[in-house]
């Protein structure tokens, strides 16, 4: 989904993917740009933040209240504290206008694929009895399904993504939450508390997620004993 109200660019880039296989939507405005995420959950986002009716900022705001798709903000803004502001919201990339084609390229597949997600086809995460599908944002312990919240749901997404590797509390929190607050390290640790109760872990049993005390968390890869 490109969310950009220059036509030229628009088109400019929607011929760019769709060259290079990717479906390109196109919404000219910030609340066109919303409603169009909200109807066809898109594997990507590349956002301009001069946006006529509302500033990119509250795009990125609003998605990251619920979802985890990847954003990359294209913009004309070029100072270091216009790109701390965006990714602090929870952008995962920032590309300055003009940009190269080659470069957007690059930085799109990087997303879409280390994303993994969405609603690309055969987006299953599977390790250790734990199963996650993207597209259907379900997750099962061995085959049964277990119910979580959004949240819950989001977080479980976002470890399974980076799955063998530590996650801080902050990057997990600016990726589910969009934004860092310390107060919201209890907030992660209750509803990891609630994930492990509802998966059926006992306090202190090393399944499926490991708490790295004072750190962060990592789910278990499927390789791992
Ligand atoms: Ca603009």
């Amino acid at each position: 989904l490109i969310i950009e109200d220059e036509a030229n660019i628009c088109s400019f880039i929607q011929t760019l993917l769709e060259t290079n296989g990717y479906q390109a939507l196109v919404a000219q405005t910030c609340m066109m740009g919303m409603t169009m995420f909200i109807s066809y959950n898109p594997d990507l986002v590349i956002l301009d933040l001069g946006l006529p009716d509302r500033d990119g900022l509250d795009a990125i705001r609003s998605i990251r209240q619920k979802y985890l798709t990847p954003i990359i903000v294209l913009s004309a803004r070029t100072t270091e504290r216009d790109k701390i502001e965006a990714l602090d919201l929870g952008a995962n990339d920032y590309i300055t206008k003009p940009f190269g084609t080659g470069e957007l390229l690059a930085r799109a597949a990087l997303r879409v694929n280390r994303y993994g997600g969405g609603s690309l086809p055969g987006g299953v995460f599977s390790a250790q009895g734990l199963t996650i599908n993207y597209e259907r944002r379900k997750v099962f312990v061995d085959g049964q399904e277990v119910r979580l919240t959004q949240t819950e749901y989001n977080i479980m997404a976002f470890l399974s993504v980076h799955a063998g590797k530590v996650l801080t509390y902050a990057a997990i929190i600016r990726a589910v939450w969009g934004y860092s607050d310390y107060g919201s390290v209890k907030k992660l640790q209750v509803n990891m508390k609630n994930i492990r109760k509802k998966m059926g872990v006992t306090p202190g049993e090393k399944r499926y997620i490991i708490n790295e005390l004072g750190v962060g968390y990592r789910m278990l890869a499927e390789d791992e004993a």
